[in-house]
C-alpha cells in the first residue's frame, strides 16, 4: 500500500542544453520511477515550471538563451521548488552565486547515478518550516534533538551546547540534509549583518563538532562542502 503524503511519481524538470547529459539524466530518473520533463533553454524551463508544476528542477548554469542564475532569480519570484544546479568542476564561485540566489543544492559534472538520486531524494524530502515545525524530536544515528526542551543527546549522553552552537545545529537540521552556504548560515544564525564573518562559522563549527562528533576530523553528522558551506548528513 502506498504511504500517505509520498508522491508516487514525482516529476523532475531538467533544464539542460547538452543532449548527452539530458539523456543520462532522463535514463537515470525514468529507471527510478520519476517522471521527467526536458527543456533545452531557460525560457522553456520556466514555462514548464509554471505550467507543469514539477517537484524539483535540475538546472544547468550555462544555457544558450539565458544565464542559469537568471533562471533561478526568475523562478524564485513565484516558486519555491527545490533547484539542484548542475555545474562544471572548478566553478566554485558560480555554485555559491547560484546557492545564494536560491538554489538548494548542486551536482558537479560529471556525476554518477547514485549521487544524482541521493541529491534528488534529499530535495524531495519535505523540510519542516521554521514557523510551523512540530516539536517532534529529530533522530539521526546516535544524534537526538529535543526541540521543545532545547536538549541534544549523543547516544545516552546529553550534550551541552551554547545558544549559538544550538542554533547552528538546528539550522542545519531544519535544512534537512540540503547544502547551506556560509552566507546563509551566517545570516540565519548570526543575522544579516554578519554574512561575511566566515571565521565565526569555522570556530563554532569546530566547537560543535568536538561536542557531537566522535571523530571531529572525520565528521559523521556535520559535513563540509569545501569553500561553499555545510550540510547535515542525510542518513
Ligand atoms: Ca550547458
Amino acid at each position: 500500500m502506498a504511504k500517505l503524503n509520498e508522491p508516487q511519481f514525482s516529476t523532475i524538470l531538467i533544464i539542460e542544453d547538452e543532449p548527452e547529459i539530458r539523456r543520462f539524466l532522463r535514463a537515470s530518473l525514468l529507471g527510478n520511477d520519476y517522471r521527467v520533463l526536458e527543456a533545452a533553454t531557460g525560457a522553456d524551463g520556466l514555462q514548464y515550471a509554471k505550467h507543469e508544476k514539477p517537484a524539483i528542477a535540475l538546472l544547468d548554469l550555462g544555457l544558450p538563451d539565458m544565464d542559469g542564475l537568471t533562471v533561478i532569480r526568475k523562478l524564485r519570484t513565484w516558486s519555491s521548488i527545490p533547484i539542484i544546479v548542475l555545474s562544471a568542476r572548478g566553478n566554485e564561485a558560480d555554485k555559491i552565486k547560484a546557492l545564494d540566489e536560491g538554489a538548494d543544492d548542486y551536482l558537479t559534472k560529471p556525476f554518477g547515478v547514485g549521487e544524482l538520486l541521493a541529491r534528488v531524494r534529499v530535495a524531495l524530502r519535505r523540510v519542516p518550516d521554521q514557523d510551523t515545525a512540530t516539536d517532534d524530536p529529530f533522530v539521526l544515528g546516535e544524534l537526538y534533538i529535543d526541540f521543545g526542551r532545547h536538549q541534544v543527546f549523543v547516544g545516552e549522553n546529553e550534550v551541552h551546547l551554547t545558544p549559538i552552537e544550538h542554533r547552528l545545529l538546528v539550522t542545519l537540521v531544519r535544512h534537512g540534509g540540503r547544502l547551506v552556504t556560509h552566507r546563509q548560515l551566517l545570516k540565519e544564525v548570526w543575522g544579516p549583518d554578519s554574512v561575511f564573518e566566515t571565521h565565526y562559522l569555522r570556530v563554532y563549527m569546530a566547537h560543535l563538532r568536538r561536542k557531537i562528533e566522535s571523530s571531529p576530523s572525520r565528521p559523521r553528522y556535520l559535513l563540509t562542502e569545501p569553500g561553499i558551506g555545510y550540510r547535515l548528513a542525510s542518513e
